[in-house]
């Protein structure tokens, strides 16, 4: 089994560096199931390639009961582990290559975060949909993609097409997020993992996907396949990449009693509260998400009219599954789920009472804030609407928040309390609106409270 890496450009070397490996020598690293090394098998100008190759022992496999090949008697001894890219390459990528792949370069640590031009050859992967499925996993993420199939056996051309195909990667990018995709995608395209699969594994899929993973446009077939279909920790792992998993939720909790409760409650709560005491007949809750603040309003008012629009269509499969599959028609004629974005005019959103954006705003590039204000102050403008955001001020209060760190990597910014102000003025001047102001959540005297609403009404 093999991986190649090659790095082009003046300074290609510095690949060496970056994988702590001496191109003058030949490493070696024992396996449990073999042995891995690493070697530069030429070293032309410009052009620095790095071969990995895993020397599977199938004895070992059998003895460590790795390998559950059924079917005929020396199945287990002849098989194609030794050749393909699998589950074992991602073993060995953290074993040989783990300090790269955590990041790391003591020698030259500016490197770490250096785009390189890369090119990746992976001989033998698993691929029987050939270029059409690297694309789908690969593309995405930045990769040119070449993928070469030959014929399982020239002499038997009957036999047809090999599964495996020769791939090749290219992209300018950091080795550490090369090595990250390669560790999550291999394991996925062949199906057979040779460890079992427990919490551990989601701990390993988000430490390597953090960054790349929650907007792969395939990240719940990556998530299934790489947990192999165990639904219990699928459903876990796709949580905890859900856009909505913020910091503060665990950060500030204020005591109750004996209850502790979230401040993502609290704001929910307040808002609920509010909608209730204006008695609409519509409401509008714009960036529903996956229906927490939808399901309050279900349950503590009758108001007879909830809209939830979300752009996002997996939050809204999963409010959906919430509050209109699992209840059973409880709430099915008041609630309505509509996919759409906060920047495009859309007739459905007139002719409703009060629209709530709660923590939506921040998730949109600032540019695009006049967009969404002219949807919702023009087009949709009902009588109330109520904003709430984080106030960047109150940050610093938050521990293990590093400076300048905002409190979810889908934010695009945070305002304090002034700037918050400061727009919602103009937006409300601009569209004949009245806005007052209220902090969510218990108040620092210096930083304010963890967040702020506005309530705008005409
Ligand atoms: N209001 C929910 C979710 C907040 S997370 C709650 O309080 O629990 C922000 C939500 O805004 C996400 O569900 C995201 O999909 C949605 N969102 C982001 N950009 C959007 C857009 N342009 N149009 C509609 N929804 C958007």
């Amino acid at each position: 089994m093999l991986l190649s890496i090659t790095n082009t450009g003046p300074d290609a070397s510095e690949l060496g560096y970056l994988l702590h490996k001496n191109p003058a020598n030949v490493n070696t690293t024992p396996l449990a199931f073999g042995e891995a090394s690493v070697f530069y098998p030429d070293t032309p100008e410009n052009e620095c390639t790095a071969v990995l190759l895993i020397e599977v022992d199938p004895i070992a496999l059998v003895r460590s009961k790795g390998a559950r090949q059924a079917g005929w008697a020396l199945g287990q001894y002849v098989n194609d582990r030794p050749f393909v890219a699998s589950s074992f390459l991602s073993t060995a990528i953290s074993r040989v290559y783990g300090t790269a792949l955590n990041g790391t370069c003591q020698k030259r640590p500016e490197l770490v975060d250096k785009e390189l031009d890369l090119t990746t050859r992976i001989p033998a992967l698993p691929a029987p949909g050939g270029q059409q499925q690297l694309e789908r996993i690969f593309a995405p993420l930045g990769y040119d993609i070449a993928c070469q199939s030959a014929e399982l056996d020239p002499n038997f051309p009957d036999w047809g097409e090999s599964p495996y195909r020769d791939v090749t990667l290219r992209r300018k990018t950091t080795l550490q997020s090369l090595l990250q995709h390669l560790f999550v995608l291999i394991p996925i395209l062949d199906r057979q993992k040779h460890y079992w699969v427990g919490d551990e594994e989601i701990e390993k899929l988000l430490a390597k996907g953090k960054d790349w993973l929650q907007d792969h446009p395939e990240r719940d077939w990556i998530v299934t396949r790489y947990l192999k279909f165990q639904r219990g920790l699928t459903r876990e792992a796709l949580a905890r990449l859900a856009p909505e998993s913020e910091i503060e939720e665990e950060e500030t909790t204020e005591p109750t009693g004996e209850k502790k409760i979230s401040l993502h409650s609290i704001r929910l709560d307040r808002v609920t509260e509010l909608v209730k005491s204006l008695t609409p007949a519509s409401v509008l809750d714009l960036g529903c998400g996956e229906g927490k603040l939808l399901y309050r309003l279900l349950k503590k008012t009758s108001i007879p009219q909830i809209t939830g629009m979300d752009v996002d269509s997996r939050s809204l499969e999963i409010a959906q599954e919430r509050l209109i599959t699992r209840p059973r028609g409880k709430y099915d004629k008041r609630l309505t789920l509509i996919q759409g974005s906060l920047i495009y005019r859309d007739i459905r959103l007139s002719g409703h009472n009060v629209a709530t954006l709660v923590e939506v705003i921040e998730h949109l590039d600032s540019p695009r804030l006049d967009a969404l204000s002219r949807v919702v102050f023009e087009c949709a403008r009902p009588q109330h609407i109520i904003i709430t955001t984080p106030n960047i001020e109150h940050n610093i209060l938050f521990d293990g928040m590093k400076p300048g760190q905002l409190r979810h990597r889908d934010h695009r910014f945070e305002w304090t309390r002034a700037e918050f102000q400061e727009w919602s003025h103009k937006v409300a001047e601009t569209h004949g609106y009245q806005v007052t102001f209220e902090p969510l959540g218990e108040e620092d005297p210096t930083h304010g409270a963890p967040s702020q609403l506005a309530h705008f009404s005409r």
